[in-house]
């Protein structure tokens, strides 16, 4: 399992070739099984002859810990999470228009079907931000080659269910998607879509609700819009997306540009 999402870069290549570039880096050091990804067409096509997945998530999490476990903007410089250093200089974002594909790997997970499972919730996720019609879309590619992040399962990482990446100029990041969030033993089984759209959020480019707190200080953030205790991006359990959420993220794209004097935006290509 590769432990970051770091792979040698080559800045001076277009992202698609760096991207390829990537995969094949992964491949020689990992080995062959490690690209393969999961067939959306497959998984849907099963998906539309079962009964609908839709789950009733403020039913299915009687019993759980009523805070959200979320590992994208603790600092860990071995980890995707190194991202974060960027913030204090940027606000990360795609550009305009932009669809970010993701890919999801067909291995490495404990249990038969889970990284179909997985895969399927990342992309009723994707789906219900793409509704929102933000400006930015989420589409489920087939070949690694083709997408700006990969879903792989991260082990156990104790308490933390998920970790993102924020907008940045990797040819391909990594979403991980840990132990806890996939027992079936576990709730957080039952709404690994709500994870997913809070992980999401950061990949659109979101912080913590609370990334300001002076308690829980995670800083270098700017607050754009109205701050709401509920939003998606806040440990609320499980993450809902908020009408503010929808509001705010549409206006945070649609702006041509901000400088708060600390933070400029940084638009990013994902392809
Ligand atoms: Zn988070």
């Amino acid at each position: 399992m590769m432990a970051n999402n770091q792979v040698p870069l080559n800045g001076t290549k277009a992202k698609h070739d760096r991207r390829v570039a990537a995969v094949h880096y992964i491949q020689d050091k990992f080995g062959e099984d490690k690209v393969k990804v999961v067939d959306p067409a497959k998984v849907l096509q099963k998906r539309g002859t079962s009964t609908s997945s839709t789950t009733d998530s403020s039913a299915a999490t009687d019993g759980l810990e009523n805070h959200y476990n979320c590992l994208t903007e603790k600092f860990d410089p071995s980890s995707v999470a190194s991202i974060l250093v960027g913030l204090f200089r940027e606000i990360p974002r795609w550009e305009y228009g932009s669809v970010v594909n993701f890919a999801a790997y067909g291995g490495g997970y404990p249990q038969d079907g889970d990284a179909e499972f997985a895969a399927l919730r990342l992309w009723e996720a994707a789906e219900q931000w793409n509704s929102y019609d933000l400006g930015v879309k989420f589409a489920w590619v087939d070949n690694l080659e083709d997408a700006a992040f990969v879903l792989e399962y991260g082990g156990d990482k104790e308490g933390v269910l998920a970790s993102a990446f924020f907008p940045n100029s990797q040819p391909l990041s990594t979403m991980f998607v840990y132990k806890k969030a996939l027992e079936t033993s576990d709730t957080y089984r039952k709404i690994l879509k709500n994870i997913f759209l809070h992980e999401l959020g950061h990949v659109l480019g979101l912080r913590h609700e609370f990334a300001l707190d002076p308690h829980r200080f995670e800083g270098g953030a700017l607050i754009y819009g109205a701050r709401n205790p509920k939003s998606v991006m806040s440990y609320e359990f499980p993450p809902e997306v908020q009408e503010s959420d929808i509001t705010d993220t549409k206006g945070f794209y649609k702006l041509k540009g901000l400088d708060s004097g600390m933070l400029k935006i940084k638009d990013y290509i994902p392809g």
